[in-house]
C-alpha cells in the first residue's frame, strides 16, 4: 500500500487571515508531503507487511518490525495528524458544536469557555513540538490532551475529535513566537460540523 497526500477541500488562502496562504502551502506541500514520503520509504523496507490502513498502523505500532517502529510512529503519525487537522478546519463561518456535543462539553468541562481554556492551556503547555487534542478516551469520555512530536491518540486507544498543530512550522511565518495569538485566531476556522459528526459516529 502506497500512501498519498489527501486532497485539501479548500484553497491555500481560504483560512486567511487566521492562517496565511504561504504557511498553508508550505505546511501541506512540503511538511505533510515529507511525512507521506518517509512513511512509504519505511514501509518499502518490509514488503511482507500487510497494511490495511493508516489507523490500524497507528493502533498497532508495537507489532511492527522494531527497525521501522520509530519511523512509522513519526511519519504515519505525521500523515494522520495533518490529514485530520486539514479536515477539522474550514472557511465556512458559523459552524458550531451540535446540541449534543455542546451538552457533553458543558458536562465535562463546566462550560464551552472552560473547554476552550483547557484546550488552549494544553496547546500552550506543550513544550517544543506537538499537538493539542479533544479526544474520546477509552471510556468514551471527552478529554483534552496533548501529544509530543507526531504522536497520535489512536496509538493510545483514544479517538481524536479535534486537533491543533502547535509545531512552529504551523504558525511561525505569520505569528513568529506568538503561539497564543495563533491559538486564539485558530478558533475562527474550526470546522465544528466535522467535529460534530466525529462525535456522533462514536457516541450513540
Ligand atoms: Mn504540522
Amino acid at each position: 500500500m502506497i500512501f498519498t497526500l489527501p486532497k485539501l477541500s479548500y484553497a491555500f488562502n481560504a483560512l486567511e487571515p487566521y492562517i496565511d496562504a504561504q504557511t498553508m502551502e508550505i505546511h501541506y506541500t512540503k511538511h505533510h508531503q515529507t511525512y507521506v514520503n518517509n512513511l512509504n520509504k519505511a514501509l518499502e523496507t518490509h514488503p511482507e507487511l500487510e497494511i490495511i490502513d493508516l489507523k490500524s498502523l497507528l493502533a498497532n505500532l508495537n507489532s511492527l518490525p522494531s527497525d521501522i517502529q520509530t519511523a512509522v510512529k513519526n511519519n504515519a503519525g505525521g500523515h494522520y495528524n495533518h490529514s485530520f487537522f486539514w479536515d477539522v478546519m474550514t472557511e465556512e463561518k458559523n459552524t458550531k458544536p451540535s446540541e449534543k456535543l455542546n451538552a457533553a462539553l458543558i458536562s465535562t468541562f463546566g462550560s464551552f469557555e472552560d473547554f476552550k481554556s483547557e484546550f488552549t492551556k494544553a496547546a500552550m503547555g506543550r513544550f517544543g513540538s506537538g499537538w493539542a487534542w479533544l479526544i474520546l478516551d477509552e471510556k468514551q469520555k471527552l478529554a483534552v490532551a496533548s501529544t509530543a512530536n507526531q504522536d497520535c491518540p489512536i496509538s493510545e486507544e483514544k479517538t481524536p475529535l479535534l486537533a491543533l498543530d502547535v509545531w512552529e512550522h504551523a504558525y511561525y511565518l505569520k505569528y513568529q513566537n506568538r503561539r497564543n495569538e495563533y491559538i486564539e485566531n485558530w478558533w475562527n476556522v474550526v470546522n465544528w460540523d466535522k467535529v460534530n459528526s466525529l462525535f456522533s459516529e462514536d457516541i450513540n
